[in-house]
Order: structure tokens, then C-alpha cells, then sequence
């Protein structure tokens, strides 16, 4: 009677909006795996009546393929995937990863290192102490993982996951040496100032969630809920990246790409069997999305059937 007293006197917080993103690198032009998950992250937070928005990773300028970024947004305004709010470029918010790096410096939380890749070869590229064997001009800055370290976390998809990270990863880079932000620290700074509520991404990304749950608590970032979309494989079981379907989307013809990658994410072909265009496929997606269908195991490509049934 008390406690239920005290919790009508008390201010509550308002509850954070739902909000996920869709973070394309703009390497080349949007392909079925980056379909996958710009699909499923968009279902996820808009089934729970939240915002989708997307960001543009371009802070590795030479892996950027000219144009690219245009072409993505192209054809995601082509699969009916319209995004809230403004599109952010990682380019142009080195200023926000710069102060981030600083608080960790000035804690003593990251630090300056001049290692090379030879310096760490013999330990199989995992840093635990500088080894550098001369200084460089422009050193690297790595964040510094504790002896013991081990990060457990929580995936809607994959369940309990657990990484070691002083022995698996080790103290990992938050700018290289070239003068790049890394990807680790300008996931963690835009999804934190971004209030990013909902991580939906693909599986390869696993891997990098303890990394970047131990980057939000040191910056004091909350942690946002994570889950990991199956990846594309070929009949031949290889990722869809090195494979033919890997080929750019064909946006004349969204509404088969759109009905193949429902099925990868686990959804019943029949519930979408209606929808005539991207926009209804859409309201059709939404009205039926399951998120507790999406498989663990990647998809293979092969047992879905690639035409419309309509
Ligand atoms: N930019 C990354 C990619 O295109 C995705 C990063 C993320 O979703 O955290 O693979």
C-alpha cells in the first residue's frame, strides 16, 4: 500500500521512444542481404510503433564507392522504405567522436599506441601490450581491456551470448593509425546521441556487441537492445556477399526482392501473397511481422521461391 503510494507521488521518466536504425556503409549499391536487414530493423520498430532512421557509415572514405550513398537511399524510397527524421553522414561528426575519444583519454580508459601490424603478429593481431618497436607519426588510439574482461549481453535472436574480449579481441582501436575513426567507437557515439533504442543488424555484427556495450558503459551510454538478423547464403552455403545474389537490387522490381528476404527473415510467404506494390507489401509486413519467427541459423536462399505469387 505504501510502495504502491510512493509510486503515484513519484515524477516518472517518460518512457524512451522506440527507435531503430538501418546503417549502411556506402561501399556499393544496396544488394538482398542489405535488403535482410534494412527490412527487418525497419519492421521491428515500426510494429512497435516506433521511429526508423538511417545513417550513412562513411567514416572509412577509402573503402567509399563514390555516389553509393545516394544510390542506397534511392532504392530504399523505391522498396517503400521511407526513414524519420534527418539522414546522418558519420563523415561529418568527427567532432562528437573527437570529444568521446578525449573523455576516454583523459580517464585513462583508452590510450595512444604506435603498434604495427608486424609489432603484432606473433600474437595473432590481438593487442594486450604495445610492442611497438618505433614510434609513428601518427599513432593509432586503442581502447584498454582489463585482464579478465568478459562481457555477457542479451540478443532477441540468438539468446545469451558471451565473448571474452581480453582474449578474443584485446584492446581494440577507436582511431587508426591512418587518421579514421573506427567503426566501434562511431557506432557507439551515434547511436547513443542518436537515442537508439533498438539495434537490428546482421549477424556478422555479433561479434562487435561486447565491444560496444563495454564503449557505452565507459562513455556512460545506455544500452540499447540488440538483435542479429540471419544472414543470406548461396546454395552453395557461402555468405551472399561473394556470391552472384550479392549483385545490386533490381528497384524496377522490388516487390520480389521484398517477399524473398520476409522469408529469410522467417515470415509466412502468404501473408504478403496480396500485396500488388512496395507500399502494400509493406502494411501487409507490418500488420503479420513476428519477430519471434526470425531464425537463428542463416538463411538459405535456395529454399525460397524468388518470384511473385501474386
Ligand atoms: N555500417 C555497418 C555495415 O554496413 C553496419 C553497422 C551496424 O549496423 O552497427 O555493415
Amino acid at each position: 500500500m505504501i510502495a504502491a503510494e510512493i509510486n503515484v507521488m513519484m515524477p516518472m521518466n517518460p518512457p524512451k521512444p522506440v527507435r531503430g536504425r538501418f546503417a549502411p556503409s556506402p561501399t556499393g549499391a544496396l544488394h538482398l542481404g542489405s535488403l535482410l536487414t534494412a527490412l527487418g530493423s525497419y519492421l521491428h520498430a515500426k510494429a512497435q510503433g516506433g521511429e526508423w532512421w538511417v545513417r550513412i557509415e562513411d567514416v572509412d572514405r577509402d573503402r567509399e564507392l563514390p555516389g553509393a550513398a545516394e544510390s542506397q537511399l534511392d532504392s530504399l524510397r523505391r522498396f517503400g522504405l521511407e526513414w524519420d527524421g534527418e539522414v546522418v553522414r558519420q563523415s561529418a561528426r568527427g567532432a562528437l567522436y573527437q570529444a568521446a575519444l578525449d573523455s576516454l583519454l583523459t580517464r585513462g580508459l583508452a590510450f595512444e599506441c604506435h603498434c604495427s601490424r608486424n609489432d603484432l603478429a606473433a600474437n595473432h593481431g590481438l593487442h594486450r601490450h604495445c610492442l611497438a618497436r618505433s614510434r609513428r607519426p601518427q599513432p593509432a588510439f586503442r581502447f584498454r581491456v582489463h585482464p579478465g574482461c568478459k562481457m555477457d549481453f542479451h540478443d532477441e535472436v540468438l539468446g545469451s551470448q558471451s565473448q571474452q574480449v581480453d582474449r578474443e579481441v584485446g584492446d581494440f582501436v577507436l582511431k587508426r593509425a591512418d587518421g579514421h575513426w573506427a567503426y566501434q567507437l562511431a557506432v557507439v557515439v551515434d547511436d547513443g546521441a542518436q537515442g537508439i533504442t533498438e539495434v537490428v543488424r546482421g549477424a556478422d555484427l555479433a561479434d562487435s556487441t561486447a565491444r560496444q556495450i563495454l564503449l557505452q558503459k565507459a562513455l556512460a551510454l545506455p544500452t540499447p537492445r540488440y538483435l542479429h538478423l540471419p544472414l543470406l547464403l548461396d546454395e552453395n552455403g557461402r555468405k551472399l556477399s561473394k556470391s552472384l545474389a550479392a549483385l545490386p537490387l533490381d528497384t524496377e522490381h522490388a516487390l520480389p526482392a521484398l517477399r524473398l528476404v520476409w522469408q529469410a527473415l522467417g515470415q509466412p510467404a502468404k501473408a504478403v501473397a496480396a500485396a500488388a506494390n512496395p507500399q502494400q507489401f509493406l502494411s501487409l509486413a507490418l500488420a503479420n511481422f513476428e519477430p519471434g519467427r526470425i531464425p537463428a541459423r542463416p538463411s538459405a536462399l535456395h529454399n525460397m521461391v524468388f518470384t511473385n505469387p501474386a
